[in-house]
């Protein structure tokens, strides 16, 4: 499934869609409403671990939800209430219980704040077993993984879990994480990770028919968007620029996230490049990103720069604080400024497959 919290720019859930995706990881009621008004025939997953009850209830009621994850069983009884249909409890529910493990190989973690740890995960498991269709467990490894070792390290999580319990598995959730490009950000091909996965499940003690599932987010939008800024002052390697913290550019600011840049100039700059920092718009000096971003040595105000893979958590979490992030949004076809989808000799033969299939 994709995770919509990382882009829910109608276009791309159109574009995931007629492309295959077919399963959406929603987080909230408005990501319900969007994907359902966009798509009515997708699957819908509502996979924020604590919903209100009345988003639980207009979920399944109105848009036909019926996968939920959680990590207690306060929240359990809270999806049995809210679903209830003419007084019996839904008989058609997958819940999927969400883990604890680490985030140690992800840029950014999402260890601390939902997940069951493995110790206390018995009872949430049986709970959930009791009130569903279809029992999953779902992790989280935290996004940009940089490791395989991410996954292979949860599932064994998964594994200890499962064995504590002794409940019967029908999904594997391994939730996002799956890494993009980005300068100074290196990581093995993807097949790799999923080798590691492949592995991990078939060692688990699980169903014969158990699934498995995951909900990446950045992996499928990170190259779906570039922003465009412009110069607005130089300070010696300082160039203060029209977006920043408050606008796309917020892991830029918050966590010296590099992103690709270019100058965008119709005559192309013949100076070597050098590493700038920027300033954002807003008044505040947090609103600073260190970089370092390469560009050209003579860069001025009135240029304008290429900031790319900025389609995950970019272009999602801009505000208009103090009066700015109203750009313009313009619809180009050229290729991503990086891509994690290079053609590497194994996978030519699944990109060649995936075309005959569609032609
Ligand atoms: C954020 C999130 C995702 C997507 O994570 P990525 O790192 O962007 O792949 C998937 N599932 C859940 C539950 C999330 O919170």
């Amino acid at each position: 499934m994709y995770a919509v919290k990382a882009n829910p720019s109608p276009d791309l859930i159109r574009t995931l869609w007629d492309s295959g995706i077919t399963t959406y990881d929603v987080a909230s009621i408005a990501e319900v409403r969007l994907v359902r008004g966009l798509l009515p025939a997708a699957t819908l997953c509502f996979m924020h671990p604590v919903k209100p009850a009345e988003a639980i209830a207009e979920a399944y009621h109105v848009h036909g939800v019926r996968t939920f994850s959680l990590d207690s069983v306060d929240e359990v009884e809270k999806i049995v209430a809210a679903t209830v249909t003419n007084g019996r409890p839904a008989a058609d529910l997958t819940l999927c219980v969400r883990l604890r493990v680490s985030s140690a190989h992800a840029k950014l973690s999402l260890a601390a704040k939902f997940g069951v740890g493995v110790d206390e995960a018995a009872p949430v498991l049986h709970a959930a077993r009791q009130a569903a269709d279809a029992l999953g467990i779902a992790f989280h490894v935290g996004s940009q993984a940089m490791s395989p070792q991410a996954y292979g390290d949860a599932m064994a999580l998964v594994r200890a879990a499962i064995v504590k319990a002794g409940v019967t598995i029908d999904v594997v959730d391994v939730g996002g994480g799956f890494p993009s490009v980005y300068p100074g950000m290196e990581t093995a091909p993807l097949e790799r990770y999923f080798a590691v996965i492949h592995r991990a499940f078939e060692d688990l003690p699980v169903s014969y028919s158990a699934e498995l599932w995951c909900e990446p987010g950045r992996a499928l939008s990170a190259e779906y968007a570039s922003i465009l800024v412009r110069v607005e002052k130089r300070r010696d390697d300082v160039l203060f620029i029209n977006d920043g913290a408050y606008g796309a550019l917020f892991d830029a600011a918050h966590i010296d996230w590099r992103f690709p840049v270019e100058l965008v100039r119709v005559n192309a700059s013949a100076t070597k490049k050098l590493p700038f920092s920027f300033y954002g718009p807003t008044c505040d000096d947090m609103d600073f990103m260190r970089g370092p971003f390469m560009l050209p040595a003579d860069v001025q105000v009135g240029d304008y720069i290429e900031i790319g893979m900025l389609g995950a958590y970019g272009c999602a979490m801009r505000t208009t604080f103090n009066g700015f992030g109203n750009g313009d949004t313009v619809v180009a076809t050229d290729e991503p400024m990086a891509s994690t989808y290079v053609v590497t000799e194994p996978s030519r033969e699944v990109v060649t497959s995936i075309r005959e299939a569609r032609s």
